[in-house]
């Protein structure tokens, strides 16, 4: 297998007037799992459906296991667990027939695995797809997703659907187990504590564009959450250099940065202001922080598209 898993170059991708994916560079190394997010629209369903080969790529390059999906599906989604956005299941099936039906196509289907999962998530057999829940509907796609054992795990927004207890115990469980044996997950999502609590990796996407992509721990540690208090109230955004975001009112401003703590707190205290705090931020305030101030990541002082 090769070491990198998933290698996109340059990727753009142009739904008539909308750019889904612009210019998008990232690999995935083998064994880790990478969270890609992104807000509603941000291009993630797009950047997953051209891994699989449900979009052939118009400008730049896919490659999954160093084949090109569209060329070579066989080859690359007998390697892959899917579970799609919408859960396309066939209605008319029970969750049985579904099982062995899907089993059929993968020669590694491990059924007492499959037995395992079914019962940790409360399926029950003989119960047809079209009468279960959203939830049971999510955990039966994650199942069929699981049970071959794929090299790669592809979950587009897996926890939309499951209850909180499913969310965090289980399928958080299951996600580190893949990766603890060795296989690769790539799941998107837009709930960032959840990435925090299970990615190795962050690939960010705004509208369209990759703003962050690296390690989860490097991300976290590179910033910095300074509390900033005025001796005289701000009517207007302080400009402070370094700062990606700056957020509050009156005396008080939040500040979310990428290093550059000296700078920042020496053009802070030549405004008349006493940094009160200073904290890591959570992945959440590092992704508003990178995306809604409109900066070019250009700009930005973190590696993008290692
Ligand atoms: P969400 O979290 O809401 O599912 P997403 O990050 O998965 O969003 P995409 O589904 O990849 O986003 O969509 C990215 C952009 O491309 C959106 O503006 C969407 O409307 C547009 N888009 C996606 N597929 C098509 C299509 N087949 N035709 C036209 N526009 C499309």
């Amino acid at each position: 297998m090769p070491d990198t898993v998933i290698n996109v170059q340059n990727l753009t991708r142009q739904f008539r007037r909308t750019t889904a994916l612009d210019d998008v560079s990232l690999e995935v190394p083998a064994g880790i799992v990478m969270g890609l997010v992104g807000g509603n629209g941000a291009g993630k369903t797009t950047l997953i459906k051209h891994l699989l080969g449900l979009l052939k790529a118009k400008t730049g390059s896919v490659h999954v296991f160093g084949l090109d999906p569209v060329r070579d599906p066989v080859g690359v989604l007998g390697r892959i667990g899917y579970l799609s956005e919408d859960r396309d299941l066939p209605q008319w099936m029970r969750v049985d027939e579904l099982l062995n039906f899907t089993q059929a196509y993968f020669p590694n289907w491990d059924p007492a695995y499959a037995t395992e999962l079914r019962e940790t998530f409360d399926l029950d057999p003989k119960q047809r797809v079209k009468s279960l829940s959203r939830g049971q509907t999510a955990r039966l796609g994650l199942l069929t997703a699981l049970a071959h054992r794929p090299p790669l795990l592809v979950l587009d927004e897996p926890s939309s659907g499951l209850d909180a207890v499913v969310r965090r115990d289980i399928l958080a469980a299951i996600i580190r187990t893949v990766a603890d044996e060795g296989r690769t997950v790539l799941f998107s999502s837009h709930l960032l504590d959840e990435v925090d609590r299970v990615a190795d990796r962050v690939a960010m996407l705004h509208n369209g564009r990759l703003v962050l992509s690296d390690n989860l721990q490097t991300v976290l540690d590179g910033h910095s959450r300074l509390t900033l208090r005025f001796a005289e109230p701000c009517e207007t955004r302080p400009s402070l250099p370094g700062a990606l975001s700056c957020d509050g009112s009156g005396h008080e401003w939040t500040v979310i940065c990428n290093g550059q703590i000296d700078e920042l707190r020496a053009a802070a205290t030549s405004q008349g202001a006493e940094v009160v705090e200073q904290a890591k931020p959570s992945l959440d305030e590092v992704f508003v922080a990178r995306v809604h101030q409109g900066r070019s990541p250009l700009d930005l002082n973190t590696e993008v598209n290692p």
